[in-house]
């Protein structure tokens, strides 16, 4: 007997978790914050533990009030998923109908295609140009009657390249009014460049703008699942729809907070992360490793042929990265030490103390 059941998953992969290290290895395979938990975090989940028999709010009052004020936003703007992917999947539920179309660029955020299949509409996957950016003018031209969400993911993972502010806001002039776009902004405190679109105000000053957040990256709470978007009303409307009810624990809202309270804390962090991506960029970079210039927490290496040959030295100096086969691999940009052994694992590190001589002589 054959169950009844969706013909249209058997194009559905599930979603390919970055491979686990060993023991002791470094993994840089899923972006993660190479920190432990703050200490007040860690108190805020430990004063939620008592309450655990109980549901948690789904209006989630604390956090959208105080996400509210950091964005100076209207609360009603605000919902929460646990994480964003699942703020994304209501996103694409939200607005997007059997045969309805979908855009990103590609390669990007691995779970957009299944999270479009899984809701039955389609996905239009726009190449990124020759340099690993969004290709604008060709997202453009691809848009239908059909498209319902384009995606822009800013820096986009797996590259870090970034769309920069004044082509963003020409794209969405250009897009029409009736479609959302939905700027996915997961590595956005990462982002130090001069030309950085910033997604709240673009969503303050057009009408079919969302972005969307994450605490899973720069805040170091992947495991407690909680991202949020910030949409226009009539779309936030239907998010509260489309959310599984209870998705956001209060342990994850809690830590949310707390985390909020820690900006300062969270920004040397973040600031570390980002001087480890540039040693480990500039490392690769003058080994001769065809490095991508990254806004976000990890290097992408466009190795091509190459791929598997480095994966497998990076795995023998204990690096897990993520590869992808015959493209290349995005390695996250975690501590000294795990950038240590990427330079060490990849014949890397004297090249890296040369160019650093060579710049300062
Ligand atoms: C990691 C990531 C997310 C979010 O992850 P969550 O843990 O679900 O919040 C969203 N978008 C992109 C592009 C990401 O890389």
């Amino acid at each position: 007997m054959t169950l009844h059941q969706r013909p249209s998953l058997q194009a559905v992969p599930a979603y390919k978790q970055g491979k686990p290290a060993a023991a002791g290895a470094s993994k840089l395979s899923s972006n993660e914050s190479p920190h432990e938990p703050l200490p007040s975090v860690l108190d805020a989940i430990r004063d939620g533990i008592q309450s655990i028999h109980r549901y948690p709010s789904i209006a989630a009052p604390q956090v959208t009030a105080e996400l509210a004020a950091l964005h100076n936003v209207d609360p009603a703007h605000l919902t929460l998923g646990a994480g964003s992917v699942e703020v994304a999947a209501q996103l694409i539920h939200a607005v997007a109908a059997e045969g309805d179309e979908v855009m990103y660029a590609w390669r990007s955020f691995e779970a957009y295609p299944s999270l479009v299949r899984i809701a039955g509409a389609t996905p239009v996957e726009v190449p990124l140009d020759a340099d690993a950016k969004h290709d604008l003018d060709a997202m453009l031209a691809a848009v239908t009657e059909k498209t319902r969400l384009i995606f822009i993911c800013n820096p986009n993972n797996p590259t870090g390249t970034v769309v920069e502010a004044e082509a963003l806001e020409r794209f969405i002039a250009a897009v029409p009014r009736e479609v959302l776009i939905v700027i996915d902004e997961a590595y956005v405190h990462f982002d130090r460049s001069a030309v950085r679109a910033d997604g709240v105000e673009l969503f303050k000053k057009n009408p079919n703008v969302a972005v969307l957040h994450t605490f899973s990256k720069a805040y170091g709470l992947a495991g407690l699942r909680i991202g949020y978007a910030i949409s226009p009303l009539e779309v936030a409307e239907n998010l509260r729809k489309v959310a599984i009810p209870f998705g956001v624990s209060d342990l994850a809202q809690r830590a949310a907070v707390a985390s909020l309270h820690a900006a300062d804390e969270l920004a040397v962090r973040i600031n570390e992360v980002v001087a480890q991506r540039e040693r480990m960029y500039a490392g690769l970079g003058a080994a001769g490793y065809p490095v991508v210039a990254s806004e976000a927490n990890f290097v992408w290496i466009a190795a091509g042929d190459a791929t598997a040959d480095i994966e497998a030295r990076l795995e023998a100096g204990g690096v897990v990265a993520r590869a992808f086969p015959g493209e290349g691999l995005r390695i996250s940009s975690g501590s000294e030490l795990d950038v240590d052994r990427v330079l060490a694992a990849l014949g890397a590190d004297s090249a890296a103390v040369a160019a650093v001589e060579g710049a300062i002589a």
